[in-house]
């Protein structure tokens, strides 16, 4: 079946999103544009995930995930098939983090919202820096944790795979990539099953309409992960 997706999408745990990213308020928009399923991705953190998915319950599934930046400034998608896996990830992340503050003045707001949309607090390491772990490291860890890993918007200038190295590497050559523009160079390089396209939104508007879509056997996140890990 083809369902309509947006796997990228920032709560207002990563500073550089809108305080208004809570919880409810994207899971009832993504809703309201009829979208089958959702992952939010928070820059090195996934502190909101589970108030998200309590939030959706039976009414959008979310893929459990996270935006990774890597020891080399490449953003990595990480997707897992429970939150179990993800939060066992996200410790691994959270413990090769650099120990620098946020200066919420500066770089914004790191929060972290229950289902109610209540704040709990805030991150207090700044969680837009990189990781002291390698793409290899990081692809080993999704694996390990039978998760899938697509490199993020490969076509920008910053924090791709493509502006850092140059290069896809051989291990994640056959894999599922993200490209942000739909007509760039990258298009005809990539079969369209390949290819995801998300919104990365950090405000609530920019989440997608159904325009960005998967073929999956049934809606489950393992048939999402099982979609995206693909290796051939
Ligand atoms: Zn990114
Ligand atoms: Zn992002």
């Amino acid at each position: 079946m083809k369902i309509a997706v947006d796997l990228h999408i920032h709560s207002a745990l990563s500073p550089c999103a809108d305080d208004d990213m809570t919880p409810n308020n994207i899971v009832n928009m993504a809703i309201l544009k009829k979208l089958d399923a959702i992952s939010v991705t928070d820059h090195n953190s996934c502190d909101n995930v589970e108030a998200i998915m309590k939030v959706a319950k039976s009414k959008l599934v979310v893929v459990p995930g996270m935006e990774v930046q890597t020891k080399e400034e490449v953003h990595l998608l990480c997707y897992f098939k429970d939150l179990d896996k993800l939060l066992d990830f996200g410790e691994l992340i959270r413990s090769r983090l650099p120990n620098i503050a946020n200066v919420p003045k500066v770089f914004g707001n790191q929060l972290i919202i229950d289902e109610k949309d209540r704040v709990l607090g805030q991150r207090e390491q700044l969680l837009i820096s990189s990781v002291d772990l390698s793409i290899e490291q990081v692809l080993e860890e999704v694996y390990k944790r039978q998760g899938a890993l697509v490199p993020a918007h490969i076509d920008r200038p910053s924090f791709s795979i493509i502006s850092q190295l140059g290069f896809i590497p051989e291990s994640l050559r056959n894999g599922t990539v993200e490209i942000s523009c739909r007509d760039n160079q990258y298009s005809d390089k990539f079969t369209e099953e390949k290819i995801l396209h998300s919104s990365d939104a950090h405000h609530l508007g920019q989440i997608l309409e159904r325009e960005s879509f998967l073929y999956v056997d049934k809606l489950s996140v393992s048939d999402i992960i099982c979609t995206l890990g693909r290796r051939n």
